[in-house]
């Protein structure tokens, strides 16, 4: 019988939509649901339901669609759907008005980069110092992530977390806080690992960078070494010929302070940075804390438009209401316009730093985002895909994999530090090998913590997880590998990252075996009286003894019994008598972890 087409009949009173003569793009906003999907496509809502009915699915009118119930109904229909995330959909159907004739300057925003101890705090500290008292008398200085500071009669805002962490975890999550970066180099170390990363970390974002070459009160200060080592990485100074602007400075004596600010407008007048502060305002979270009175609350960076106390708003995925706001003093204000820094109370859940935070004045709108973000991050951590061996090879071809982060627990330090350097070895032009973290001692449940975080996954050498650390690596899915032989493991990894041509040796635990009790036995020697936990102990089943969760030997079942008669094997929930082949070290409260080893192609 032939299956029956389902009609898209348009819906009443509109135009044939349904069949579309040339393909159409169709718009649509992440968790459209059936009812809103029929109106944007001018069919009825009936007949997208009994599509979804004929594929096994019982969806109704107000059903969320995901993505793939979108695509295949597109291919059916034959529309093209491009997907806008809510936030833009919102932007899109609240029709504000951004008129030209209402974009105004804004003040720059500037985050101070660089290598460790070159003097970023005690630069953002004295700038703070110096320039905070020129404005009216305000209150204590607040830390609250950021603040700003009035050079010349123009404000200027400073993002107080210094360090290119903050700038590319917001960057990572797609928000730029940030108009100018000042790069820091002291000048008597010169150009250092962390001032190159800040470089490329600003290139990236494309920011400009103004240099400021600190400590030049330093007896063995070297500002034209800076600019040769800053030229050797492609950052030219001006005075070399190239556009960029450098200072020097002495952060401690506060020197030089009011001509790096002065530089820093210069640059932002080229950038010519307007915001219209007559929309609702949109910004983004800078950090968020639980306050013990004041509960949940933000540092919000307004970018656009202005806030006003009273104002509705959702950030990542936490909504709120302004119930009072207070500046970078500590004064409770009732606006806040483009490029200030806003302490907010109160949101109903603390937001994330690089959050952006949109002001909504529909109230229903907002709880609709809301429940649809709160979703979506719920198929996220369901979907997240974990680094797995197995198809390590395949993902780092695709160039979806560039860096393997790796959490090492190894039984001595010794091992650790073998271990370490045969890894470094195994990078490649394609990967990176990351060690974030490595240790002595058994896997627990922080590594697999971490290792889930990082999305790593955890080499045990000689070592094995506890109880929670086993439990929990399941439940976050986090991938634990096991070796007692250097060149297995980096046999193994080595297949993995490259690809294997020959098969490799996978080894598969088969049972956990408790010694109970431990028996001289005249002329035989000494037999372990064991409870099978978990699986299966066989006649010649090779084996570890564990103490603790540390492997102290490896051994071989030489001979398997059950009330004095010997046996092939025993399974889970038995007693046994075993004798090892060469262990004669063992005692009550050991595991005997029982394996086998297959083979396997990638
Ligand atoms: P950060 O790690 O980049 O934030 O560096 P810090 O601001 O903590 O400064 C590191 C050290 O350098 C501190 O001991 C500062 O007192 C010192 N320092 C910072 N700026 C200057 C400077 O201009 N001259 C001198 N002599 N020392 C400085």
């Amino acid at each position: 019988k032939e299956e029956k087409k389902i009609e898209f009949k348009p819906r009443s009173g509109g135009e044939a939509a349904v069949l579309f003569k040339e393909p159409e793009i169709i718009r649509i906003p992440e968790g459209i649901t059936i009812r809103d999907l029929a109106q944007r496509l001018n069919i009825k809502a009936k007949s997208i339901i009994q599509f979804f009915l004929k594929k096994g699915k019982l969806l109704t009118i107000t059903t969320t669609l995901s993505k793939d119930d979108i695509d295949a109904l597109a291919d059916e229909i034959g529309f093209i759907p491009e997907y806008t995330s809510i936030e833009e959909d919102i932007l899109e159907k609240i029709e504000y008005e951004d008129r030209e004739e209402d974009r105004v300057p804004r003040p720059p925003v500037v985050t101070v980069m660089g290598h460790v101890d070159h003097g970023k705090t005690t630069l953002l500290d004295a700038i703070r110092e110096t320039n905070v008292a020129e404005r009216e008398e305000g209150g204590i200085t607040q830390k609250i992530g950021a603040y700003q500071v009035v050079h010349n009669g123009r404000l200027i805002t400073f993002i107080d977390t210094p360090g290119h962490e903050a700038f590319t975890q917001m960057r990572a999550r797609g928000a730029k806080a940030t108009d100018i970066v000042i790069l820091v180099v002291a000048a008597d170390d010169g150009v250092m690992p962390q001032t190159v990363e800040a470089i490329n970390h600003a290139r990236a974002a494309n920011t400009p960078i103004v240099v400021a070459v600190n400590k030049i009160d330093k007896p063995n200060a070297n500002v034209e070494r800076v600019y040769r080592q800053l030229a050797e990485v492609g950052l030219l100074i001006e005075e070399w010929g190239g556009d960029t602007i450098a200072v020097s400075i002495s952060a401690k004596k506060k020197q030089g302070i009011d001509e790096l600010l002065e530089m820093v407008l210069i640059v932002a007048d080229l950038l010519e940075l307007k915001a219209n502060p007559k929309l609702p305002a949109q910004g983004i979270v800078l950090e968020s804390r639980l306050d013990p009175k004041r509960g949940k609350v933000a540092t919000v960076l307004i970018q656009n438009g202005t806030l006003h106390e009273g104002d509705q708003f959702f950030a990542g995925l936490s909504t709120g209401k302004v119930q009072a706001m207070f500046n970078d003093r500590g004064e409770r204000i009732r606006s806040a316009g483009p490029s200030t820094p806003v302490e907010v109370i109160r949101f109903d859940e603390l937001p994330e730093a690089g959050d952006m935070f949109q002001v909504v004045h529909d109230e229903k709108m907002l709880r609709k985002i809301i429940q649809v973000r709160r979703e979506k991050q719920r198929e996220e951590i369901q979907k997240r895909q974990r680094i797995r061996l197995e198809d390590l090879h395949k993902r780092i071809e695709g160039g979806e994999i560039h860096e393997i982060p790796i959490i090492l627990k190894a039984n001595s330090q010794g091992s650790l530090e073998a271990l370490q350097k045969a890894i470094a070895e195994l990078e490649t032009e394609k990967v990176k090998i990351n060690i974030i973290h490595s240790g002595v001692g058994p896997i627990t449940s922080g590594d697999v913590m971490l290792a889930s975080a990082s999305n790593a996954f955890i080499i045990g050498f000689q070592v094995r997880p506890d109880h929670k650390a086993r439990e929990e690596a399941e439940k976050e899915k986090v991938e634990i590998r096991f070796y007692s032989v250097i060149y297995d493991m980096i046999d193994e990894l080595e297949a993995s990252i490259k690809g294997a041509l020959k098969p490799i040796k996978v080894e598969n635990i088969i049972g956990s075996v408790e010694i109970r009790r431990v028996f001289k036995i005249k002329d035989v020697g000494k037999v372990a009286g064991c409870f099978v936990q978990e699986g299966v102990i066989r006649r010649g089943s090779k084996v570890r003894i564990l103490r603790d969760n540390i492997v102290m030997a490896e051994d071989e079942v030489v001979s398997l019994k059950r009330f004095q008669e010997d046996v092939r094997e025993v399974t889970a929930g038995f007693e046994c008598g075993v004798r090892l082949k060469k262990s004669k070290d063992f005692k009550a409260g050991d595991i005997l972890e029982v394996y086998e080893i297959v083979e396997k192609y990638d």
